[in-house]
């Protein structure tokens, strides 16, 4: 399909690149445009896991009180730093909003279903010539310290099986068979056998390496400033590489993760969106100690990957805390305190400041991205939060779809970019 401008995608993160993909092999030319050199970001670092089993958004019935205890904790796995900020504000607004009962029935199977099809494509994907990612679907094990925790991660475990996604209520014996290395006080977990995870950072590589070979352009170091527009329609992009230019689009699809709210604004939409900071820690596996599955520590929310065959990769905390890149030790010792009371023997000490890794998880107020058209010929693909990297390939897919007004694969109505 010839077409004499680009569609453009803002931003080179996991949900731009998917979005190129699935363009691209329907024929379209894409050019990619990213600010930063594309070689780190929140897409790059994180747990790599691919969880259909997450289906709840971080918006439910509980999470405000957790929240206000944990605020006055410096270690605690969430935090939103007080300060002066109508976009905060109204966000804050919109997330109690959405955190009640109806509203999570609602987003259960629609997460479910973007959950499903991500993880369907990533199989496909991973078959692909060329790809080698460490895809692997070995499950994903939550396990729990307490009595009390495991009877609310059970109550999630029956849902998630009344929904079609399997899951299995392990005791202590049962965990600790299939991760030796746990204490024994773990006092249980649960299984969800169909979750997967692969290493994130080679995913990308793989990708980039190739939509290029596929024609797709890339401008990197290069911030979008602006826009020109005709009535609604956007006909180019500003961009600032520091030189200003300006760059034909035939469409343009937002990806810009936690700043989608700033171009949001150039554009006239609303798109609430803060940043949920998160910490990683990538070591080598432990040799004698090797951690197989990947699991979350439910009462400390911290989750551990190990991947790329001898990595090991542990990560954690959501503090919402506006967009820099401070290093907040204290958080990292949160996750780091949180290994041995789960793993005793597992050797983990902080590492140096200058080896810990953050990324901007990007948060819609009611924990669901993002997705479709917000004007004439201008997508949105943001917002994905903790899942982002779970939910790329069908977003990616979705967008395609979309663009072409076709039939989407699953409903996007609760992903409307405008409902806020
Ligand atoms: C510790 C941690 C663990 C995580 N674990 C998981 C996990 O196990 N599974 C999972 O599914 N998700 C996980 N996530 C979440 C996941 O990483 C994110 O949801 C995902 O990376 C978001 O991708 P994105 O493409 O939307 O945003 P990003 O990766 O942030 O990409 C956005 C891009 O837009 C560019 N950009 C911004 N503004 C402009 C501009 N004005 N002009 C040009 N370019 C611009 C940025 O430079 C950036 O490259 C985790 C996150 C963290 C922090």
């Amino acid at each position: 399909m010839h077409q004499d401008k680009p569609i453009v995608i803002a931003g080179a993160g996991i949900i731009g690149l998917f979005s190129a993909y699935f363009l691209n092999k329907s024929g379209h030319e894409v050019l990619i445009i990213d600010k930063d050199p594309g070689e780190d970001g929140c897409s790059f670092g994180n747990a790599g896991m691919v969880v259909p089993s997450h289906f709840i958004p971080l918006a439910a019935p509980g999470m405000i009180e957790k929240g206000l205890k944990w605020m006055f904790d410096s270690e605690s796995p969430f935090y939103v730093k007080p300060r002066f900020s109508l976009d905060l504000l109204r966000w804050g607004v919109n997330f109690y909003q959405a955190a009640n009962k109806a509203k999570v029935d609602k987003a259960v199977p629609a997460l479910r279903d973007l959950g499903l099809l991500s993880k369907k494509l990533y199989q496909d994907f991973s078959k692909e010539a060329g790809f080698n990612f460490f895809f692997e679907e070995k499950g994903l094990l939550m396990l729990c310290k307490t009595g009390h925790t495991l009877e609310e991660e059970s109550e999630v475990a029956h849902l998630a099986n009344k929904i079609g996604i399997k899951a299995d209520i392990l005791s202590k014996e049962e965990v600790s068979k299939l991760e030796p290395e746990l204490k024994p006080d773990v006092e249980g977990g649960i299984l969800f056998p169909g979750d997967a995870h692969l290493y994130p950072n080679e995913l990308i590589k793989n990708l980039k390496k190739h939509l290029a070979e596929q024609g797709v352009k890339f401008i990197y170091n290069a911030e979008i400033t602006g826009f020109k527009k005709n009535g609604q329609s956007v006909e180019a992009v500003k961009i600032s590489t520091p030189e200003e230019k300006t760059i034909a689009c035939s469409k343009l699809v937002i990806a810009t993760g936690s700043w989608s709210q700033n171009l949001g604004k150039l554009l006239n939409i609303n798109l609430p969106i803060q940043a949920g900071k998160g910490y990683s820690i990538t070591k080598k596996q432990a040799e004698g100690k090797n951690l197989k599955t990947p699991s979350i520590l439910v009462e400390a929310r911290v989750a551990i990957t190990p991947m790329a065959d001898d990595l090991i990769r542990f990560g954690g905390t959501m503090e919402i805390g506006g967009i820099n890149d401070n290093i907040n030790m204290n958080r990292v010792n949160g996750i780091i305190k949180a290994v041995p009371e789960y793993f005793p023997s597992y050797p983990i000490q902080t590492p140096p400041k200058e080896q810990i890794w953050y990324g901007l998880r990007p948060c819609s107020p009611d924990g669901l991205p993002y997705i479709g058209k917000a004007a004439e010929n201008l997508y949105i693909a943001s917002g994905h939060a903790m899942m982002g990297l779970s939910l790329a390939p069908g977003t990616g897919k979705l967008m395609q779809e979309i663009i072409e007004g076709k039939k989407p694969s699953v409903d996007i109505s609760l992903y409307e970019p405008g409902r806020f």
